[in-house]
């Protein structure tokens, strides 16, 4: 496995790895790298000759009052890590390379998409992440790119944005990975002790309440965020930001539920702002 920090070096061994008939698999990252990020890495091995994980804290997607400092990193864990999960290239760029003109003035904004759940709750956020990966698909070039439905709205807006734009690049959801007692693993469960992870178990468990009631034949959109919300309320050291149930491709609200929908939730625990979602069947 190889570190390298700079763009024309990634477009090099992509270069290369082309020519010799290999499939680029494309991994992005904000690196202190877990057991997800692994699963990303595992399934880009197993589709790809060759594959680069990237590692950017990237400060355009984190607010004015976000956690960008405190952001937890650990660049020699990661590439331990890369290197286990069997990891050609790591791309780990200063964000001087990555964004040498200071401010860029180039911004890519994905509409509709964007302005609800994470997008009203943190403003400018996806334009920061769709920015940033625009950029890094432009530097990777032809490929196969691995994003975990963790992140299901930055998965349904990169593969828009993919689109729209036709960039070569294919853009392949992988499942969460979530610790036994149902908490989805995240860098910023470093923001957690002890018992707060126990307690943010409940994020999943009030998505599991959700899909409860609609596999029970419940289709008032209200009643069901309604009872997600219950579950939350019901753990003293969590503070529900949302839990929305929408379509699971266009992610629009509507007041009753048919088709394939997705159920999101944002709560805070103790220091850490946490999100998680499933899928379910609505008839
Ligand atoms: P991040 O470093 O948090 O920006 O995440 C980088 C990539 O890993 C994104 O595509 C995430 O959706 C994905 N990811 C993060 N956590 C998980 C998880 N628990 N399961 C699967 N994928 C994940």
């Amino acid at each position: 496995m190889e570190l390298v920090h700079t763009i024309a070096e990634v477009r090099a061994r992509h270069d290369a790895a082309r020519a010799a008939g290999r499939v680029v698999g494309l991994v992005p990252t904000m690196g202190f790298l877990h057991d997800g990020h692994r699963s990303l890495m595992i399934a880009a091995g197993a589709e790809c000759g060759f594959v680069t994980v990237t590692i950017f804290v990237n400060p355009l997607q984190f607010g004015p009052n976000e956690d960008l400092d405190a952001y937890p990193r650990d660049l020699e864990g990661d590439l331990k890590l890369a290197e286990g999960a069997g990891v050609d290239l790591v791309f780990a760029p200063t964000v001087a390379e990555m964004y040498p003109d200071g401010a860029v003035a180039t911004s890519v904004r994905v509409n509709g998409l964007a302005d609800q759940l994470e997008g009203a709750s943190r403003p400018g956020h996806f334009d920061g992440v769709a920015t940033v990966v625009a950029k890094l698909f432009s530097i990777a070039g032809a490929c196969r790119a691995y994003f975990g439905e963790k992140d299901y709205q930055q998965l349904q807006i990169v593969t828009r944005m993919a689109r729209d734009l036709s960039i070569p690049v294919q853009v392949i959801g992988c499942p969460t990975i979530r610790e036994p007692h149902g908490l989805a693993r995240s860098s910023r469960n470093a923001y957690l002790d002890g018992v707060e992870r126990q307690a943010a178990g409940v994020l999943k468990r009030a998505l599991d309440a959700g899909v409860g009631a609609i596999d029970a034949g419940e289709r008032a959109t209200d009643a069901v965020e309604a009872r997600m919300a219950e579950v939350i309320a019901g753990e003293p050291r969590a503070a529900l930001d949302y839990a929305r149930v929408v379509d699971a491709s266009s992610l629009e609200r509507r007041d009753v539920l048919h088709g394939t929908v997705r159920l999101l939730i944002a709560a805070r625990v103790g220091a850490a702002r946490l999100i998680d979602n499933v899928g379910a069947q609505a008839g």
